[in-house]
């Protein structure tokens, strides 16, 4: 990973640096790129206590809890980093009926949770009547807040499941370097990927995206503009991870992401950002050990127990290695609190909305507290 052509600057410490960000991020590119670029731990440490700080401040100390149900994994795409990318032979697709999925959803609800995101690999079979007809079921039985997170889709299929009740909506922009993009994904473009987060803003969905940190060719020069994109689309939920390579994939064979470069990256997006819900993604969780709580140390405030059921679950290996994956899901939330209440924090049981002041969440179907 190069550091290009940046210059840096000498004369400012540390803290000066940070403050700059904070305040004046879109004209402190150089800076952000230093931070990246750290490498003195105790440097290190001061930039995650700073992000630490924003987060409580904008956050508060409360861990969110948000039930993910990966509903299928069949998928018509090809990302070379994905192992669902429909080239993969090697593992049996599923797709689980309403009723499993509502089976999943009741089990966190009596588990006092009320998010549920419902993923997928991006089918372009999946019926979008379908999907519309379990937010509902799970709107009208549960009152959860649904999010959904099944890829790149049309405007009409985004408003049908937003009317259907659906509150969020998780489309990680992955990079927005628009050569890593196409180097890494087959048949698909940058543009559209942003367009649909446009599309979905524009609906009134509580709108999140997010990295992938050490794709192929990623420079530190990319990831301070993915950052800026971040802010500039004030997007309501970020999550960053670490690419992790699996073997019936293209990028089998490169190096996984830099877990501390994650983390740093995850501790700028704080900063800058300030009041996105971030999680400490599983694939934080899955790299090299599980370096989520360090992630809830530099800025992450969200935590996402997983409910597929068991027999699907090590079928959607996204990546391998994939945390907690036998874990039954009651040790799961147990887990979760100690990891919350091992550094002062609590798990937080509220829906946990937006806390952004520039949308407006009052569609049927949102949940307020
Ligand atoms: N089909 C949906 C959901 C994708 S899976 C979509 O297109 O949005 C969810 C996330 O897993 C992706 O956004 C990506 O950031 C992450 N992911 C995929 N492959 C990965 C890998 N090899 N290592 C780490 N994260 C990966």
């Amino acid at each position: 990973m190069g550091s290009g052509t940046l210059m840096f600057n000498n004369v400012m410490t540390l803290e000066e640096i940070i403050e700059k960000v904070y305040q004046d991020p879109e004209n402190s590119y150089s800076e952000i790129a230093e931070l990246l670029m750290l490498q003195d731990r105790s440097e290190i440490e001061r930039l995650f206590s700073f992000a630490d700080s924003v987060r409580q401040e904008f956050m508060g100390s409360g861990v969110l809890l948000r039930g993910i149900v990966e509903f299928s994994n069949r998928c018509s795409n090809s990302c070379f980093y994905c192992g669902l990318n429909k080239d993969n032979k090697n593992i049996a697709r599923y797709s689980m009926s309403a009723d499993e999925v509502l089976d999943a959803v009741g089990e966190m609800h009596s588990m006092k949770i009320r998010t549920v995101v419902l993923q997928s690999g991006e089918d372009r079979e999946l019926d979008p009547i379908w999907l519309a007809g379990l937010i509902k079921d799970i709107k009208k039985r549960f009152g959860l807040a649904v999010t959904v997170s099944v890829g790149e889709k049309s405007h009409e299929e985004y408003k049908l499941w937003r009317e259907a009740g659906a509150d969020r909506y998780l489309l990680k922009v992955e990079t927005t370097d628009p050569k890593v993009y196409s180097d890494s994904h087959a048949m698909r473009k940058l543009g559209s990927r942003m367009k649909c987060l446009d599309d979905l803003s524009g609906l009134g969905y509580q709108t999140g995206s997010g990295l992938l940190i050490g794709l192929r060719g990623q420079a530190i020069e990319s990831i301070v503009k993915d950052i800026l994109y971040l802010k500039e689309k004030d997007f309501d939920m970020i999550g960053i991870g670490p690419f992790i390579s699996h073997g019936d994939t293209p990028f089998a064979l490169d190096r996984a992401g830099d877990v501390e470069l994650t983390l740093k990256t995850l501790a700028v997006t704080r900063i800058v950002t300030r009041n996105a819900h971030m999680p400490a993604t599983t694939a934080i969780g899955s790299s090299g050990g599980d370096h989520r709580v360090k992630a809830l140390k530099a800025g992450a405030n969200v935590l996402m127990p997983n409910f597929t059921p068991s027999r699907y679950k090590r079928l959607y290996s996204i990546y391998p290695g994939k945390a907690c994956i036998t874990e039954r899901t009651d040790n799961c939330i147990s887990c979760m609190r100690g990891k919350a209440g091992s550094i002062g924090r609590f798990v937080d049981y509220s829906v946990g909305h937006s806390i952004k002041k520039n949308r407006i969440f009052n569609m049927e179907g949102a949940i307020y507290e």
